[in-house]
């Protein structure tokens, strides 16, 4: 264990750039430069996030979902409609070009609507529940001292989904999605989804406060029983701790809230909410009572790693740095462990380089290092203290004519293991890394980039 946070971690993975490094040549620091929570992500964070990105956009497309992309700036007359601009102004940012007025998207909601109507007043025959997906960035103003490297910042990515929905489909949907979300966080990233370590709770509301929400009693009794049965059956099966908070719903809907505590960190995952407000304000029931005759529409928000940035910061505290093989920037490290003998260092040599072109040729992210043998156990430290590769290759006299000394890291174990094989085992051991993920779309997410400068 160390004292590193995820800033630490991130800054030293190349994930981002750190905002109290300092510019000596711009004469500040490089957050002065970014701006107040907003992160810039570097090589090691766009290659994560690119392929994240591309896991999740083919889990979604292969689950029902259309894949779809919003822009960053709307007119405020879109966020009038949606009521934000009477909610949620503070929180926006707006401004003036040519005497109209825009905001920066602080949700993606109202632009998945706009969609969701576009193709009613066009097809007029969509089949319902109808399911949008998008990693949507969104900006949202939060006080600068409440900022805290990714887990509050002031622009984000979303995993953001709206269902559009009649109340007979409810529980089944919501069902489905509390699976989703199971397999995405079991598949993807190692986390056991299930026991009484992971909390769902259920924000209902108070009906003696009726005021205080939008939407008739009667909406609120029919959906939030439907949640409540679902959370009580899942619940069940899964050993799930659950729990109901009355009068802490959102003022549109009710909504899960999923939470986990792994070793002593307990951590916010993704949301489910129900909202009966935005499909009034867009008046989307009127819409389908004209085209389907369908007037109990529904909107289904949900989110399961919610915030990507919030999610890889807690990631990194919760396991010290260490990412899932498929996500880490630098999978495999090849160390050729160098004797005093020229000949025998030019064997070693070869046969590394052989080895780091079938890698590369697989996709495979790695690098080669060099050391000596008396430097080995302090460039495996600093290589596992900075760099973290989920594997690492010794190439050293003894590896000459036989096979390799394995070192990989079991995330589930959370702990180091070794073993001895030739390339086959080193190619079976890759694809055990990756299995879980392949299982989850049936493809493979590898994508080469070269990182080898770092340790030139
Ligand atoms: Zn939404």
């Amino acid at each position: 264990m160390d004292n590193k946070n995820h800033i630490d971690y991130a800054d030293e993975l190349d994930i981002l750039v750190r905002h109290d490094r300092r510019a000596g040549f711009l004469n500040g620091e490089f957050g002065d430069f970014i701006g107040k929570g907003i992160q810039l992500f570097s090589f090691g964070g766009g290659i994560l996030r690119t392929i994240l990105y591309n896991i999740l956009t083919d889990f979604h497309a292969k689950n029902g979902y259309y894949v779809i992309e919003t822009p960053i700036i709307a007119s405020t007359r879109l966020y009038k409609v949606s009521g934000h601009l009477s909610y949620y102004k503070q929180n926006m940012y707006i401004f003036n070009i040519e005497d109209e007025e825009y905001a920066i998207k602080p949700m993606n909601c109202p632009h998945h609507i706009l969609l969701f109507i576009n193709l009613i007043e066009k097809n007029r025959k969509i089949k319902l529940p109808f399911r949008t997906f998008e990693l949507g960035r969104v900006h949202r103003y939060e006080v600068s001292g409440s900022l805290y490297g990714l887990l509050r910042v002031r622009g984000f990515t979303q995993d953001d989904s709206h269902i559009f929905i009649t109340m007979d489909k409810l529980e089944s949907e919501i069902e489905k999605l509390i699976f989703e979300m199971k397999e995405i966080y079991e598949k993807l990233f190692n986390i056991k989804f299930e026991g009484e370590s992971l909390t769902i709770k259920l924000s209902i509301h108070d009906k003696n406060k009726m005021n205080e929400y939008s939407g008739s009693l009667e909406d609120w009794e029919n959906s939030v029983g439907v949640m409540r049965r679902v959370l009580e059956k899942v619940g069940k099966k899964f050993g799930f701790s659950i729990s109901i908070d009355i009068g802490e719903a959102a003022f549109y809907g009710p909504k899960y809230d999923f939470k986990i505590k792994i070793g002593e960190k307990e951590w916010q995952l993704g949301t489910i909410q129900l909202d009966f407000n935005l499909p009034r304000n867009f008046r989307l029931r009127d819409l389908t009572k004209e085209y389907f005759g369908i007037e109990d529409i529904f909107i289904i928000h949900r989110a399961y790693l919610g915030s990507i940035e919030r999610f890889i910061g807690s990631y990194l505290e919760v396991f010290n740095g260490r990412l899932p093989f498929v996500l880490n920037p630098i999978q495999l490290a090849i160390i050729k462990v160098n004797t005093r003998d020229e000949y025998i260092d030019s064997k070693i040599n070869e046969k590394a380089q052989e080895l780091y072109l079938k890698l590369k040729n697989e996709d495979i992210r790695a690098v080669v290092i060099e050391s000596s043998k008396t430097e080995l156990s302090n460039v495996v430290r600093i290589l596992e203290s900075k760099y973290k590769p989920s594997i690492i290759v010794y190439i050293g006299e003894k590896e000459i004519n036989k096979g390799y000394s394995i070192r990989y890291y079991n995330l589930e174990a959370r702990k180091v293991e070794t073993i001895n094989g030739d390339e086959n085992k080193l190619f079976e051991l890759i694809e055990e890394l990756e299995r879980k993920v392949f299982d989850l779309n049936k493809k493979k997410y590898r994508l080469f980039e070269d990182f080898n400068f770092l340790f030139e």
